[in-house]
């Protein structure tokens, strides 16, 4: 089984909805798409250059765009100059690596993707980074064309496109997405996306979501999985009327996905969370396939590394992460971990030893800790 992964922002920024392996024209199609949106987040990852006037750029140089039997794709400035190329002077795509503006900018970059859900503002930035706003601005956009302003807005449309695409729903897409009130998108983004989120998400490739419900130490268990890992794991207790709910849980969860139920092709799924339960597979790592915010990914990744039989407070984690006073923000995350088991939230009681919350029911959590403790 593949490596444990709580998807980062930055992996997901990565993700695209088509395959990311393919053919060699698949590959430079996406790159001209990208050229065409002036894509930043794809600075660096591939310079273009143009036949008729023998000069390169990076895919998100302000230029007027030429044709596209024009243009030829590196994917390294070097590549271009062999070539014969020479590096434009107005978004110098050389700039992207080797030197330490270009460092910072990346750093910034990165720091921006890994906290799009916070509010980033140019003064934040700056303290983080501990330079002058007015040296940020200035950096940032001589190196890559734009200011830090709109290279957060094209990441945080990107991170809502995404969340639209993997069938969330427009609150849940723009609320991960670092936007604090949907009004504010709506005003924003219909212009950005050329529609309105709803729109768009009407017009998104539904994903795909396999389940299954079957029974467990623990009742009824639905174990729901993307082609890239488990999205959901949910319990109730066993009756007809409780497995409805279940997959009503799941609509609610996934309501533009295509929801299909799959025993067979979930099976594997169903052995590795009963071993994971029984404790037969101490450290087994399922793939994940959630959305979280870079506090959620934080505190579920922390959990998991709580061993088998052991418990933490909900202090401890907060201290565990550098944030001692997020006490109650941890409590939040815990209570929305969407993978019961998989990220053991069930570890996590109260300083006074009192259990505290569970998602799916208290006796749960105390019959699940009572089972690994044996074990
Ligand atoms: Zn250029």
């Amino acid at each position: 089984m593949a490596t444990n992964a709580i998807l980062s922002e930055e992996e997901a920024m990565k993700r695209t909805p088509q395959p990311v392996s393919g053919s060699a024209e698949r590959i430079s199609a996406r790159r001209w798409q990208a050229v065409v949106d002036r894509d930043t987040s794809l600075d660096g990852a591939f310079v273009f250059g143009v036949s008729s006037t023998g000069i390169f750029c990076r895919p998100s140089c302000p230029a007027k765009r030429t044709r596209r039997e024009n243009v030829r794709f590196f994917d390294h400035a070097l590549q271009a100059e062999r070539a014969g190329y020479r590096a434009c002077l107005r978004c110098r795509p050389k700039a992207v690596d080797g030197n330490p503006q270009s460092a910072l900018v990346r750093a910034m970059c990165r720091y921006i993707e890994q906290h799009i859900e916070d509010r980033l503002t140019l003064g934040l930035l700056a303290k983080e980074f501990r330079r002058s706003p007015f040296h940020l601005q200035r950096t940032f956009k001589s190196v890559l064309g734009v200011s830090p302003k709109a290279y957060i807005d094209a990441v945080r449309l990107r991170q809502v496109k995404q969340n639209l695409q993997a069938g969330h729903d427009v609150t849940t897409a723009l609320y991960a997405a670092g936007y604090g009130s949907s009004s504010r998108l709506y005003e924003r983004t219909a212009t950005q996306l050329g529609m309105t989120p709803e729109k768009y998400r009407r017009g998104a490739v539904a994903a795909v979501v396999r389940y299954t419900i079957a029974n467990s130490p623990l009742g009824r268990m639905l174990i729901a999985a993307t082609d890239k890992g488990i999205c959901s794991i949910q319990f109730a207790d066993r009756s007809a009327e409780n497995d409805d709910q279940l997959q009503q849980g799941l609509m609610r969860e996934f309501p533009f996905a295509t929801r299909r139920r799959d025993d067979a092709a979930m099976s594997q799924w169903r052995s590795a969370l009963a071993s994971l339960i029984q404790g037969q597979e101490t450290n087994a790592a399922l793939p994940l396939d959630i959305r979280a915010t870079a506090f959620q990914r934080k505190v579920w990744q922390s959990l998991q590394k709580i061993p088998r039989g052991e418990t933490r407070s909900y202090s401890a984690v907060a201290k565990k992460i550098g944030m001692p006073k997020a006490t109650r923000a941890v409590a939040r995350a815990c209570a929305t971990n969407p993978v019961a088991v998989a990220i053991p939230c069930h570890r996590v009681i109260r300083e006074d030893g009192d259990l505290g919350g569970y998602r799916w029911g208290i006796d749960r959590k105390e019959q699940l800790l009572a089972l690994e403790k044996q074990l």
